[in-house]
C-alpha cells in the first residue's frame, strides 16, 4: 500500500471547488496505490506562486515491469476477450459520470498544477474528458469485423481483436483531456493499459485512478504510473511486454520513442507531436471574427496547444485594418490567477517552459523581428508571460520555424493565394491550419492545398470528440478521436473457412 497522499486546501482560492482535496498519490498498479520500488519522488511546483505543492511518487523501470505484469494478467483473465463490449462500455460510461460528479474538484486540480484558467479547465478539459470517455463507451459494443465474399467454397471473415497491453504517454498541456483520448479507445476495444502522465501534471490522473477503482474496472486493466520521461517513459517505449505505445508530446521525444519501439519488439506506435500551424486571413473575411479566432488560436491554454495557430498570414490589402482589431482583442486578454473567474491566461506550466519561451522571444528580437506587443514577464511572481506578437518576420527566422509553445505569435503579409500556400506549407510540421474567408470556394480550395491533419474554416481550435485529429509530416502518425482512433487499438485477424474444397495435392 502507498504511504503517500496528496492534499490541498482550495478554500482560499477565489472561485471554484473551495474545499479540501485529498487522495492517495502512489503508483496505481493492479487496482491499488503502491510506493515505487526505489522510493523516488518528484516535487510539484505551483506555477502561479512558484511554491511547492509537495512530492509525488515516480515509477522506476522495475515499477513499469510490475505494472505490465498486472496489465497482462488482466488482459488474460478479466478484460481482453473476457469482457463483453457491453461490459466495457458500461464501465467507461460510469467513469464519465464519476468525472462529471467530481468536475469541480478535477477542474481545480487541473488549474493548480498546470496553471490553466479554471473556467477553461472545467468546460474544456474536464467536461470534454467525460464526453470522450462516454463517446468511446458507446463504441465498445460496435467494434467488429466483416464477412468477406470469396467464393462458394470459402467463408472468410475478419475479427477486430484488442492488441494486448498498451503503453500510453502524455504531456502536461491537457492532462485529463489527453488521458481520455488515450484510455477511451484503448479500453473500448479491450486492451489493458499502462498510462504515464507527465511528471509535471499528474494530479488529475491520480484522482482519476481512484474513480477508475470506484467505477469497478477489474484490477490491472488501467495502471497509472507517474514518472520521469527518461526513466518510466523510456521503460514503456522499450518494454518487451508492451505491444503498442501511444504517445503525445514533442517531436524530439516521439522520434526517440519510435527508435526504442523499433529496436525492442517492433511495437506498434502512434504519435501526436508538435506543430507550427498557420492561420490564413484573406481579404474577404469577416474581420472581427477573424481577429478574435486568430487571437484565440495563439493564446488559448497560455499558447500551450499543439495545434496553436502561431503563424498568422494576412493579405496585404487588409493588413492594417486586421491588425488594429487583432491587437485590440489581445490587449483585452486578462492574464493572472487561474482561479480568478475573469482570467483567460494563467502562468506557463513550469520554470523550464517559462525560460524556453523567454529565450525564443529574445531570439526573435535579436534576429530582427519587431516585437509589436508584449515580450516580457507579466508581473513579478509566477511563470506569467505577456501575450506577445511579432511582425516584420522572415521565413528563416527561428520564431517562424520552431514551435514555441507559449503565448507568442508571428504575423506576416501575403499578396496572393499561390504565395500564401507556399508560406503556409513551409514547415516540417502539419498538424493544423485555419482559413478565414467569406468566399467558401476560395476557402475550400485553400483547405485542400494545406498539408495539415486538421483545417478549420472560420474558427480555431474547435476540436470535436467524434472528428479525427492528428498530423501530417513531423506532427505525428495515426489519428486520435472519432472512429479513426479505434483502428490504433485493434489487430485485424482474417479467418478463412474451407467449406468444401479438397486439398490441392
Ligand atoms: P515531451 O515530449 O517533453 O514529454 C511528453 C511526455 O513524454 C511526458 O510524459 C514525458 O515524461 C515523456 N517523455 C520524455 N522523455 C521521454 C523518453 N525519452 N521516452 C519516453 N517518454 C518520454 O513534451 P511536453 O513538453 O510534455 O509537451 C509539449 C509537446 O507536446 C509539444 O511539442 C506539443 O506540441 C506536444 N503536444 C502534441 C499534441 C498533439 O495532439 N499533437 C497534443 C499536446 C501536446
Amino acid at each position: 500500500m502507498a504511504t503517500r497522499t496528496f492534499t490541498y486546501d482550495f478554500s482560499n482560492e477565489v472561485s471554484g471547488f473551495r474545499k479540501k482535496s485529498s487522495f492517495p498519490s502512489g503508483l496505481f498498479i493492479n487496482g491499488e496505490f503502491v510506493d515505487s520500488v526505489d522510493g523516488k519522488t518528484f516535487e510539484l511546483i505551483n506555477p502561479t506562486t512558484e511554491k511547492s505543492l509537495g512530492h509525488i511518487t515516480v515509477a522506476s523501470e522495475k515499477d513499469i515491469d510490475i505494472a505490465v505484469e498486472a496489465a497482462q494478467k488482466a488482459f488474460d483473465t478479466t478484460w481482453g476477450l473476457h469482457a463483453s463490449g457491453q461490459e466495457r462500455g458500461k464501465l467507461l460510461i460510469r467513469l464519465a459520470e464519476l468525472i462529471e460528479e467530481n468536475i469541480d474538484e478535477l477542474a481545480a486540480l487541473e488549474s493548480l498544477d498546470s496553471g490553466k484558467a479554471l473556467a477553461f479547465a472545467k468546460s474544456w478539459d474536464v467536461q470534454e474528458a467525460a464526453n470522450v470517455l462516454r463517446y468511446y463507451g458507446g463504441w465498445a459494443d460496435k467494434v467488429h469485423g466483416k464477412t468477406v465474399e470469396v467464393d462458394e467454397a470459402t467463408l472468410a471473415y475478419t475479427r477486430h481483436e484488442p492488441i494486448g497491453v498498451v503503453g500510453q504517454i502524455t504531456p502536461w498541456n491537457f492532462p485529463i483531456w489527453l488521458l481520455s483520448w488515450k484510455l477511451g479507445p484503448a479500453l473500448a476495444t479491450g486492451n489493458t493499459v499502462v498510462f504515464k502522465p507527465s511528471e509535471w501534471t499528474p494530479l488529475t490522473a491520480l484522482r482519476i485512478a481512484s474513480l477508475i477503482k470506484e467505477a469497478g474496472f477489474p484490477p490491472g486493466v488501467v495502471n497509472i504510473v507517474p514518472g520521469l520521461g527518461n526513466v518510466a517513459g523510456a521503460a514503456i517505449s522499450s518494454h518487451m511486454g508492451i505491444e503498442k505505445v501511444a504517445f503525445t508530446g514533442s517531436t524530439a521525444v516521439g522520434r526517440a520513442l519510435m527508435k526504442a519501439a523499433a529496436s525492442s519488439n517492433l511495437k506498434r506506435v502512434t504519435l501526436e507531436l508538435g506543430g507550427k500551424s498557420p492561420t490564413l486571413i484573406l481579404d474577404d473575411c469577416n474581420l472581427d471574427h477573424a481577429a478574435g479566432w486568430a487571437a484565440f488560436g495563439i493564446l488559448a491554454n497560455q499558447g500551450q496547444v499543439c495545434s496553436a495557430g502561431t503563424r498568422v498570414y494576412v493579405q496585404d490589402s487588409i493588413y492594417d485594418k486586421f491588425m488594429e482589431k487583432f491587437i485590440a482583442v489581445i490587449k483585452r486578454v486578462k492574464v493572472g490567477d487561474p482561479f480568478h473567474p475573469e482570467t483567460f491566461q494563467g502562468p506557463q506550466v513550469s520554470k523550464i517552459q517559462f525560460d524556453r519561451i523567454m529565450n525564443y522571444i529574445d531570439k526573435g528580437k535579436k534576429e530582427g523581428a519587431t516585437c509589436l506587443l508584449g515580450g516580457q514577464q507579466h508581473g513579478t511572481e509566477g511563470y506569467f508571460i505577456q501575450p506577445t506578437i511579432f511582425t516584420d518576420v522572415k521565413p528563416e527566422m527561428t520564431i517562424v520555424k520552431e514551435e514555441i509553445f507559449g503565448p507568442v505569435g508571428v504575423v506576416a503579409k501575403f499578396s496572393n493565394d499561390e504565395e500564401l500556400i507556399k508560406l503556409a506549407n513551409d514547415t516540417v510540421y502539419g498538424l493544423a491550419a485555419a482559413v478565414f474567408s467569406e468566399n467558401i470556394s476560395r476557402a475550400l480550395k485553400l483547405a485542400n492545398a494545406l498539408k495539415a491533419g486538421t483545417v478549420w474554416v472560420n474558427s480555431y481550435n474547435t476540436i470535436r470528440t467524434n472528428v479525427p485529429f492528428g498530423g501530417y509530416k513531423q506532427s505525428g502518425q495515426g489519428r486520435e478521436l472519432g472512429e479513426y482512433a479505434l483502428e490504433n487499438y485493434t489487430e485485424v485477424k482474417a479467418v478463412h473457412v474451407n467449406l468444401s474444397g479438397s486439398p490441392p495435392i
